[in-house]
């Protein structure tokens, strides 16, 4: 039985929390989401780096300004998307994927 989110909401301007239809509750940061981007580009480049994280450093001077998306889509019902420019339109969190990855969860 896969857990779906009942309600998505922005927590904080860094962070956004869902509410899992089984009632839990996770907050997730807009920059460790944006880490572990599940796109192809994304996965290639983690793959590449010496660190196994994304090379962003360089490109998003991440803690100076907001990773907050302008938007949060629904893909199908298994996903979400968050749109916004410096996010991938092709990194779909699946809800099983967001719920593997409750790195701020308690
Ligand atoms: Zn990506």
């Amino acid at each position: 039985m896969h857990i779906k989110p009942r309600e998505i909401n922005e927590f904080t301007e860094k962070s956004l929390q869902i509410i899992w239809d089984n009632g839990e509750e996770t907050i997730f940061f807009y920059e460790e989401l944006r880490e572990v981007c599940p796109c192809a580009t994304c996965r290639r480049l983690r793959k590449k780096s010496r660190t196994g994280k994304l090379p962003f450093k360089k490109r998003i001077p991440l803690g100076k300004i907001s990773m907050a998306p302008e938007k949060i889509e629904y893909v199908g019902n298994y996903a979400i998307r968050f749109i916004g420019k410096n996010w991938c339109e092709t990194g779909f969190y699946t809800f099983d994927f967001l719920r593997k990855n409750c790195v701020s969860g308690e």
